[in-house]
């Protein structure tokens, strides 16, 4: 990917690095290097923001004896390094400072994760809902199961999956929605995702970003969970360019081996969607430029 010839070239959404996130690899630095090294201009850094609660600790993360105070230990270390990096190789690419939040404890996470946004001073943030009723929807299949039996089956998981989402960026106004169609990944062992029903809901939720001023994350980890197509599905990209709602690729990537993945694929998914620019932020997060994905 040559930046020259490929300014659609940038993500918007991954970079998460061996040092602060349990189930990535390598350091930032090298996450940064090997975006140099892929031909972006553009990348953007999305630690995950931590949860505040022994209870939401990963299987993984208590297997390495990690604790909560380490967790949060790490985000403020996170929080300082970027910076640094940022500012280091301002020369070769820009560098946004950037974390996906998490809605957990359900209760009190806006008013958490708006203080990281305001004491870091990050560039943006990615808006992603990984949590339903405090469990996960995005680990094991017997996390999903639990929820699924709380709502009471599929279609009502997604019903409340998507209002939740709406929440989200009500409550926290984020430049960037993640994989905003995530309720997929365990979701469709259990049925389609697609009824009417469900559409509605991700309709309404759309509505929300647009009036937010969201950016879609094209998050091309959907591929690597062994589903058919990236998130968001193509109905759901195909509504979202109708409705005027802008796309950015995220890679998603869990280390400097991951940057830069599917990223000339996804940009033939949006083709065949029918979407023919991506939107880019800039370091001063309200400012976005338009980028053409067409050769
Ligand atoms: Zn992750
Ligand atoms: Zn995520």
């Amino acid at each position: 990917m040559s930046s020259d010839k490929t300014p659609w070239g940038v993500s918007l959404h991954g970079g998460h690095s061996g040092e602060y996130c349990d189930h990535a690899v390598g350091t930032l630095r090298e996450v940064i290097e090997a975006a140099i090294e892929k031909g972006f201009k553009t990348y953007g850094i999305s630690e995950h923001a931590p949860r505040h609660g022994e209870r939401y600790l990963y299987a993984n993360e208590r297997d390495r004896g990690w604790t909560l105070e380490k967790i949060l230990a790490d985000f403020e270390s996170y929080g300082t390094a970027i910076f640094a990096l940022a500012e280091e190789y301002a020369d070769r690419i820009t560098i946004l400072r950037g974390y996906e939040i998490e809605v957990v404890p359900h209760d009190r996470y806006a008013e958490i994760m708006l203080d990281y946004r305001k004491r870091f001073r990050f560039d943006y943030m990615v808006g992603s809902v990984h949590y339903m009723h405090d469990i996960s929807i995005d680990s094991s299949v017997e996390e999903f199961e639990q929820v699924l039996k709380i709502t009471g089956g599929l279609e009502s998981l997604a019903l409340e999956y998507y209002e939740s989402v709406a929440r989200m960026i009500e409550a926290l106004k984020p430049e960037v929605v993640g994989h905003l169609d995530l309720v997929r990944k365990n979701g469709h062992l259990y049925g389609p995702l697609d009824t009417p029903a469900i559409r509605d809901a991700a309709e309404s939720t759309l509505e929300v970003a647009r009036a937010h001023d969201c950016i879609l994350d094209l998050n091309t980890a959907g591929w690597r969970k062994g589903l058919d197509s990236p998130y968001p599905a193509p109905w759901l990209l195909q509504r979202a360019n109708e409705m005027g709602i802008p796309v950015c690729f995220g890679d998603d990537s869990h280390g400097p081996e991951l940057v830069g993945a599917g990223i000339p694929e996804a940009r033939e998914y949006l083709l065949q969607n029918g979407v023919t620019a991506v939107k880019v932020l800039n370091r001063n997060s309200e400012v976005v430029e338009r980028r053409r994905v067409e050769l």
